[in-house]
């Protein structure tokens, strides 16, 4: 495949440079430690894109475009997810967010979408067996990512075993979500850690949040009032051997998560039409700081999960939701400006 030679050097140069650099900048980022805003990260990557339209033969396996996240720190032990985490498409005004719906509506009959908030948190998967937290990890490269049990522990609302009041826990139970600080908390934080001088203060929730889970003593974790909310989940072995309750749809995954105590959003709501979710994601346009905790857009998912399964996923994201990203707040400011915490 030796097509790559038709493409100019400074082309070839300037992909190289930019692939260097986004993973420099994702690696930072997971560690809760970024140099540049997120809306600098996002123009690097649409010229990245913009480069493999024209030269598709670059967009190879290795590509930031073609894969999730960023390599695993040697701090923690490494943990195989059960499925597969993914990082989810973008859509930045309302053209290609209808068009990722057009894109769906002409591929399975859609009679349904939920919409939920884009929490700025970091993503966590927990792994429940018989009804007891066993393992809980950072998303990682989406395969392999790091064993931060001890840490996640911590967490208040993470509960240590399932809820069995309505209906048993189920064999196997993978679920993922996003871990955060609420903004007040953050601001608290902020506030204790400058005055004791304990450490340098956070640039923003996000950071704070990362920063604290990915601690070596658990018990630093536990001083910080990080939070979680489930939206996603990964493998699932039912009751009884595969004879109970089976998942069929994300609205109603979550109202079971819900009676076994997992901790998910009030915020979601299952609309039936492209118009409607145009309507939830103006809502939360004009009502961005209403919820606790901060959120950097809308994210839209096909409801059922048969038809999630015929849409399937991209070797990085699911082709049945898409993230709409709201316009950053402060494109101006460089996080190397601020005294960043680790
Ligand atoms: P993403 O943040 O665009 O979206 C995927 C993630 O959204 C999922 O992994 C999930 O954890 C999270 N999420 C939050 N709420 C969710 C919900 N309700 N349902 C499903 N998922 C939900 O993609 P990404 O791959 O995690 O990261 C890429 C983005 O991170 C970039 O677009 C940029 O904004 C930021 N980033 C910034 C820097 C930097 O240096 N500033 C570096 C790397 C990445």
């Amino acid at each position: 495949l030796d097509n790559t030679t038709d493409i100019p050097d400074e082309v070839r140069a300037r992909h190289e440079e930019l692939c260097r650099e986004l993973d420099d900048h994702s690696y930072r980022y997971y560690l809760g430690n970024p140099i540049i805003s997120d809306a600098e990260y996002d123009t690097l990557m649409g010229e990245l894109r913009g480069i493999e339209d024209r030269y598709p033969v670059l967009a190879t396996q290795d590509s930031p475009t073609q894969k999730v996240g960023a390599p695993i720190s040697v701090d923690f032990a490494e943990v195989e997810h059960l499925v597969r985490m993914e990082s989810l498409g973008n859509a930045f005004d309302t053209g290609e967010l209808n068009a990722w719906g057009e894109r769906s509506a002409a591929e399975v009959p859609v009679g349904a979408y939920l919409c939920e908030l884009k929490i700025d948190g970091l993503a966590v998967d927990l792994v429940y067996e018989k009804g007891r937290l066993v393992r809980a990890a950072t998303r990682g490269d989406g395969r392999v990512g790091e064993d931060i049990t001890l840490n996640v522990r911590t967490i208040g609302v993470v509960p240590e075993r399932l809820r069995e009041d309505v209906r048993p826990a189920p064999e196997l139970l993978e679920v993922r979500g996003e871990v955060f600080l609420p903004v007040e908390d953050f601001e608290a934080l902020n506030k204790r850690i400058t005055e004791t001088g304990e450490h340098a203060p956070f640039a923003n929730p996000r950071n704070a949040a990362a920063g604290s889970l990915r601690q070596k003593d658990p018990r630093v974790t536990a001083t910080r009032p990080l939070s979680m909310i489930v939206h996603g989940v990964g493998a699932y072995v039912p009751a009884g051997g595969g004879k109970d309750v089976a998942f069929t749809s994300q609205s109603q995954a979550y109202a079971l998560l819900g009676e076994w105590g997992l901790p998910l959003s009030d915020r979601y709501k299952v609309v039936g039409t492209m118009e409607e979710v145009r309507e939830y994601v103006a809502y939360y346009a004009a009502h961005r700081h209403e919820p606790a905790y901060e959120i950097d857009g809308i994210v839209v998912k096909v409801d059922d999960f048969a038809l999630q399964r015929r849409l399937g996923s991209t070797s990085r994201a699911p082709r049945w939701a898409i993230a709409y990203k709201y316009p950053p707040e402060e494109v101006t400011t460089r996080l190397v400006d601020i005294k960043v915490g680790v």
